[in-house]
């Protein structure tokens, strides 16, 4: 399971483009002051002005909506991936706040954590996104929306998959998850699990090389 690979945000930081100016019609957005930034992230200034700089050109207010970060999202896999409820959980965990819009610190957070974060910060974050209603349990009914999510994403390369494929993967995920077996997995439980998985600790350390 642990496709771990489809959450991370591509972000091409080598993207240059200074968008124009779009006025006033537009509220200009200023991130919170940079020292604080570097600080909250492993970002260095540099890195985050560039960063700031291709995220005002995809989003000139400088917040995202939902919507707009699925389009985003999306273009990141092939065709026939169906991406949208995969981006939505990624959007809930970025959106600390639950404000239904992505603040640039948001996203550099996020982005931080996706790609330089220790394993166990990256653990924290993916466990954040399992849980949805953020409970700190994982049920198994989120297990099968993550899951029935991640198939999506995969697209329809697969025909085979139906609810009974879904329902086996998530059973073999509980049944090595859920040690205490009380039906529901912890943070705790979630990271012991995962640290003692070399694919999973593996799928984790390539985000560093992503962008
Ligand atoms: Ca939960
Ligand atoms: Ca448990």
């Amino acid at each position: 399971m642990f496709h771990i690979d489809e959450c991370r945000t591509h972000y091409d930081v080598s993207q240059d483009s200074e968008v124009e100016d779009l006025g006033e019609h537009h509220q200009r957005y200023k991130p919170d002051s940079l020292g604080a930034l570097c600080r909250a992230t492993r970002f260095s200034e540099a890195e985050i002005k560039k960063i700031y700089r291709g995220f005002k050109a995809e989003c000139p207010t400088g917040v995202v909506k939902e919507d707009t970060f699925k389009l985003i999202y999306a273009q990141f896999f092939p065709q026939g991936a169906n991406t949208s409820q995969y981006a939505h959980y990624v959007f809930n965990t970025l959106d600390q706040d639950n404000s239904g819009l992505l603040s640039f610190d948001e996203f550099v957070t996020g982005l931080s954590i996706l790609s330089r974060g220790s394993l166990e910060e990256k653990l924290r974050w993916t466990f954040s996104l399992y849980d949805i209603n953020g409970d700190g349990y994982i049920t198994r009914e989120e297990m099968t929306d993550i899951v029935s999510a991640i198939y999506d994403l995969m697209g329809k390369l697969d025909p085979c998959v139906d609810e009974d494929t879904v329902k086996e993967k998530v059973d073999r995920i509980f049944q090595k998850m859920d040690v205490n077996k009380d039906g529901v997995v912890t943070l705790e439980e979630f990271l012991e699990c995962c640290n003692n998985d070399e694919d999973i600790s593996r799928s984790m350390t390539v985000f560093d090389s992503s962008f």
